[in-house]
């Protein structure tokens, strides 16, 4: 996930200049214009300084294609959120269709922007609110009409906080399908990992060597749940005090 800075200008409209830099919550929106673009979303927001139609912004507008611009700076409040404004940081997401629902990259770049705007201040995944939440209003829709896809879409947030720094690589947006690999150690020549793993597997006979990325990483199990995972890293670090749990 990239973020693509196109600040406002500053007007009384859409960027206010007001100053805030405290946040306790992230609060989440659908752009309500089927098929429209993060681009022509943030122009929209630009141009209410000329237009002085309404006094609307958000921080972030994440696209059609996964692309994130963000409008605001993170020391300004943005006209989002209502009564919200004041604490919570906002972002609008582009949709298809009228029936809301985000594309699979879409929702992807919303769940990394949102881990990473959490850990960086200090947030949980309870602090994501929708604007729903707030005022009642249906938005963002795909996450007040399916309550399943919103509690997807919080765990795949809490997945890519538990994941270190790891956000989901490219080649995995097309499948909601995670799973948690408890990792002993990567190595960016095969002939090492190899080495490793031999010695690896006289303790754990089902160790194998993932490579991805240009790397290969020395793995011992793979699980669905992250539960699993979790317990089994705990005896795992019992001989390879290093190991840690990596999400593909
Ligand atoms: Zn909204």
């Amino acid at each position: 996930m990239k973020i693509n800075e196109q600040f406002l200008t500053k007007n009384e409209y859409s960027r206010p200049g007001i100053k805030i830099n405290k946040w306790t919550k992230v609060a989440i929106h659908y752009v309500a214009n089927p098929g429209s673009s993060a681009q022509a979303n943030r122009n929209y927001f630009e141009n209410l300084k000329d237009t002085h139609t309404t006094k609307v912004s958000s921080h972030f507008v994440v696209g059609l294609n996964g692309e994130v611009i963000q409008c605001i700076p993170l020391d300004e409040i943005s006209y989002c959120t209502n009564q919200a404004n004041s604490y919570a940081i906002s972002i609008e997401t582009c949709h298809p269709d009228s029936s809301g629902k985000f594309n699979p990259a879409t929702e992807q770049s919303l769940a990394e922007l949102v881990a990473f705007l959490l850990k960086k201040f200090g947030l949980t995944v309870n602090d994501i609110i929708r604007h729903y939440d707030v005022t009642g209003k249906i938005c963002p829709k795909w996450y007040v009409e399916d309550s399943a896809a919103y509690s997807r879409f919080k765990s795949s947030v809490a997945s890519l906080m538990a994941g270190k720094t790891q956000s989901a690589p490219e080649d995995d947006t097309v499948s909601p399908v995670k799973l948690f690999y408890v990792q002993v150690g990567a190595f960016s020549i095969r002939a090492n990992a190899e080495a490793f793993l031999g010695m690896v597997k006289q303790k754990y006979r089902d160790a194998f060597v993932k490579n991805y990325g240009g790397m290969y990483y020395v793995q011992v199990g793979a699980f669905s749940s992250q539960v699993n995972a979790v317990t089994f890293l705990a005896d795992v670090k019992k001989d390879y005090r290093d190991s840690f749990i990596k999400v593909f």
